[in-house]
């Protein structure tokens, strides 16, 4: 028969999967010498088999209970329920990882109105036995039986005034007992029958109630947003009580070992004389911080120091750490890796190396690469944020915070960014003829839009704070409004965003830009020596490019060139060359577009000074560049001379019925090759000037996006390479460039030995890939992706982390035929995944040679590829 519940001896640390984090956890303590009170724990298997059974205890699980309850009066010399020496319980759920707010604890199990006069006679301490009655009634009854906390609060807080005192502690036995008999009304009133007195009873139904909490509302929202599977269960811990509650030689308190804060190697916590768990944390009274404790019991306190430093020293990390003191004598109940800010990881881990505890390679494990994002953007004031109320929640699409006034253009939030004024960008969604508007706003809020839609791709590519999709606001770009419901906001409304949370607040909150310590530097240090992968930035501009080597980009991946030409300078050229009729009024237009180009490039090239640069030629659909409104075209016409109805007319044949699979990518190239060979010839000739007069040492890779045939890519490359090669010759120097291509059309993909040929690198474009492979519009997908996730249909969204199944067999498919063809081939990826910390891991195992990210991801993308090639070698040694 299968075992469902183990008594702590049973248990240790390893058995996380099955005993949750905090059995474990006792188990590991129990075993190790420490003061715990005994107890078991149900397994996360037995969670599960519950719901198997249709949400009941079966009957070998509720025997195996009552037989591990058994063992435990043994251990403890009491009886449950009754008898001379009564046996009281806590009972607490418990994760394979934490979920703070999921369920609460019971305490005091096991008191009935008989049980409460033995534990008063037995103590001789009638007021604790009150006050545990008092305190088991409260919370069985919200816990259990979903009465609302409050209303139990409210009674406690009209005895308080009734007596005059300001504390719990104040009260009186006997104003105790009118509490507990209030309280036992208030369950009769809510419940309609008597509060159970029934101790076996109590117990089953709080275990049933922690089993449904696995899939209570705040759990699911929980699990969601920190991508744990809804299938793992929570176990139960059912433990014999000791009371912080008996007198002021008792008490209980919380401690982590460093600053959860700074990571401060210091003793950090608080305590309360008198009390039970929930007080430290309710804020019923004042805590005091825990070196206080040395001077009520010296004893106590430096027996509860020996022990922090033993479990820290046992688990080599920064320990959570519960305890109480009953009659001068220390228990501990929990202790965890405790949760800490991004600045407060890196100090933890860079010092236990430093104390000789943990290796280099161990402290570059420790840390979340996703939470090097607080580090790197400005975030709010975390006391801020705690007074602020959410108004409005959509997908935290680029990280970092941002307070403004409300403006739905993008004219108007440049002409109001220009003025000084902060500004937050509200529209439906955003279009590349907002890039200027972004670049003056603070923040991005748009109400469509997922993951990879423009506004929040963009966003991210410039460090920009940004929440998409956020589909609880109703934009009216028009009227200058959004509304929440029935409130309205206008423009010229301050607004708050959090772009690494999704929230969307009213007015101003305060904002701290973190700082980038000593220690960030150090574990950064230690993961570059032992990734494989390379990390190169997807950037378009100068400035961006130079940010990214500050954080460590070792070259350009992909640098989109459609976002040079919305420039407010290049624009009517642009749009002059899409209206041009025939070949010789493009070649007009596209002469006066060369220089600019060149000079972007030559920017790009001497900030990235002799690192890889993969330039991209024009992408996106033509019709994207162009004016939709009568008044723009109208000036456009009058700014080209021609006749409004001719231009309007051009304008609607470009219109496309689905644009992501129209006239875009290498389709431009192919039918309008000038277009292409401007391109490769201000990219040559940049490379050149900048080789010639700057003396850099620069390496062009020349990308077509979009390539699904060979034939597409053998035809631009002869165009590219007869443009570049004339250059290089006439400049008289060598320059080496490359041809490659965007592998981001499926057929691409599974062509990739023919396309090899031609290409000499492969870059994964995973946005397309992923959107063509599953056929889902990467603009669209937003919208109902949310429910493939919330359904379990999908664990994460495949525009986020790659979908190594589908889209990465295609992958690793090309790779495969690439190589075979031209071993030597460069392979990336340049997709928005080549900054996710999972679909990086991948992108290491199917060998590519680099990953390419927006420069904020960067040190993400750098540590996420250490501790890839450290599991790989980890799994290496296992398997030896
Ligand atoms: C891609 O498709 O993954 C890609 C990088 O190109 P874009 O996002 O510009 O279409
Ligand atoms: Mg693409």
């Amino acid at each position: 028969m299968k075992k469902y519940v183990y008594n702590f001896k049973e248990g240790k640390a390893s058995m996380k999967d099955l005993l949750g984090g905090k059995g474990a956890n006792l188990a590991e303590m129990s075993n190790i010498g420490l003061p715990v009170p005994p107890g078991f724990t149900i397994t996360t298997e037995a969670c599960n088999e519950y719901y198997n059974q249709g949400e009941q205890i079966w009957s070998e699980l509720n025997d195996e209970i009552f037989s591990k309850l058994k063992d435990l009066e043994a251990a403890t010399g009491k009886t449950f329920g009754g008898g001379s020496n009564p046996l009281l319980v806590s009972v607490r759920s418990g994760a394979k990882f934490s979920m703070p707010g999921m369920m609460d604890t019971i305490l005091n199990l096991g008191l009935n109105d008989e049980v409460v006069e033995t534990v008063k006679n037995n103590t001789g301490n009638e007021r604790f036995a009150l006050d545990s009655y008092r305190r088991f009634i409260q919370m069985f009854s919200d816990v259990v039986m979903e009465i609302p906390k409050p209303r139990f609060e409210k009674i406690l807080d009209a005895i308080k005034e009734e007596k005059h005192v300001k504390y719990d502690t104040d009260l009186t036995a006997s104003d105790l007992k009118d509490v507990v008999e209030r309280f036992k009304d208030l369950y009769k009133k809510e419940k309609g029958e008597s509060f159970p007195q029934n101790p076996r009873e109590q117990l089953l139904h709080s275990v049933t109630a922690v089993f449904r909490s696995w899939n209570n509302e705040r759990a699911i929202i929980y699990r969601a947003m920190n991508n744990i599977p809804g299938n793992l269960g929570t176990a139960v811990n059912i433990q014999s009580m000791v009371f912080g509650n008996m007198g002021n030689d008792c008490g209980t308190g919380v401690a982590f070992t460093r600053n959860p804060s700074t990571g401060e190697r210091k003793l950090y916590g608080e305590f309360l004389m008198n009390a039970q768990g929930e007080d430290v944390v309710a804020g019923v009274r004042t805590p005091q911080t825990i070196d206080k404790l040395g001077e009520i019991n010296k004893e106590v306190y430096d027996q509860f120091v020996s022990v922090a430093n033993l479990l820290e020293d046992h688990y080599r990390d920064m320990q959570d750490i519960e305890f109480t003191i009953e009659k001068g004598k220390l228990f501990m109940l929990q202790t965890r890796n405790g949760k800490r800010t991004a600045a407060a990881t890196l100090r933890v881990a860079v010092e236990l190396v430093e104390e000789g505890k943990l290796s280099k390679e161990e402290a570059v494990m420790r840390v979340d690469p996703m939470q090097l994002d607080q580090l790197l953007h400005p975030n709010f004031d975390t006391e801020a944020l705690k007074k602020a109320t959410s108004i409005a929640k959509g997908l935290p699409a680029s990280p970092g915070a941002a307070s403004g006034k409300v403006y739905f253009t993008a004219a108007a939030a440049v002409h109001a960014g220009k003025n000084g004024e902060k500004v937050v960008l509200v529209r439906q969604e955003t279009s590349p003829e907002d890039i200027e508007g972004m670049i003056e706003s603070q923040g991005i809020l748009t109400a469509r839009g997922g993951m990879t839609s423009h506004a929040a791709v963009v966003a991210r590519g410039m460090g920009k704070c940004c929440v998409a999709g956020c589909e609880d606001i109703k934009v009216n770009e028009d009227a200058k409004q959004f509304s929440i419901g029935s409130k309205i906001y206008n423009e010229g409304d301050l607004i708050s965003i959090n772009g690494s949370t999704g929230h969307v607040y009213e007015g101003v909150i305060a904002t701290k830009t973190p700082e980038m310590s000593g220690h960030f530097g150090t574990l950064m240090a230690w993961a570059d020596d032992v990734r494989k992968l390379k990390v190169r930035t997807n950037a378009d501009t100068p400035k961006d490019a130079q940010q990214a080597v500050k954080f460590g980009a070792e070259g350009i991946g992909l640098c989109r060139t459609e976002h040079m030409f919305f420039d407010e300078d290049r624009i009517p050229a642009v749009r002059e060359m899409i209206i041009s009729e025939t070949l010789e009024e493009r070649k007009v237009a596209l002469v006066k577009l060369l220089p600019m180009q060149r000079e972007d490039f030559v920017g790009i090239f001497e900030a990235m000074e002799a690192r890889p640069v993969t330039i991209r030629l024009l992408d996106p659909p033509l019709h994207e560049f162009l004016p939709h409104a009568d008044e723009d075209i109208k000036e456009l016409a009058k700014t080209m001379g021609i006749e409004f109805e001719t231009l309007k007319e051009r304008v609607e044949s470009l219109h496309e019925f689905n644009p992501m699979l129209g006239h875009r990518g290498c389709r431009l190239a192919v039918t309008y090759p000038e277009l292409a060979e401007m391109q490769a010839r201000a990219i040559i000739e940049a490379a050149v000037y900048v080789k010639k007069n700057k003396g850099i040492d620069v390496h062009p890779e020349i990308m077509i996006p979009l390539v699904g045939d060979v034939k597409e890519l053998t035809y631009i490359e002869k165009i590219v390479r007869e443009t570049a090669d004339k250059i290089i010759a006439d400049s008289g120097i060598k320059l080496e460039y490359m041809y490659g291509t965007m592998i981001e059309v499926p057929r691409g993909a599974v062509t990739a030995d023919e396309i090899a040929k031609s290409a000499e690198f492969f870059s994964f474009g995973t946005n397309d890939l992923t959107q063509m492979t599953y056929g889902f519009s990467r603009d669209d997908a937003g919208k109902f992706i949310k429910e493939y996730v919330n359904k379990g249909i999908f664990e994460q969204d495949p525009f986020q982390t790659l979908d190594q199944n589908g889209v990465g067999k295609l992958i690793k498919l090309a790779v495969e035929l690439g190589r075979k063809v031209r071993p030597e081939i460069k392979l990336g990826i340049c997709g928005e995944h080549g900054g996710d910390p999972a679909s990086i891991e991948f992108c290491h195992k199917a060998g590519l040679n680099y990953v390419s990210c927006s420069p904020f991801r960067v040190p993400i993308a750098r540590l996420a590829a250490a501790q890839a090639n450290i599991k790989d070698k980890m799994g290496e040694y296992s398997q030896k």
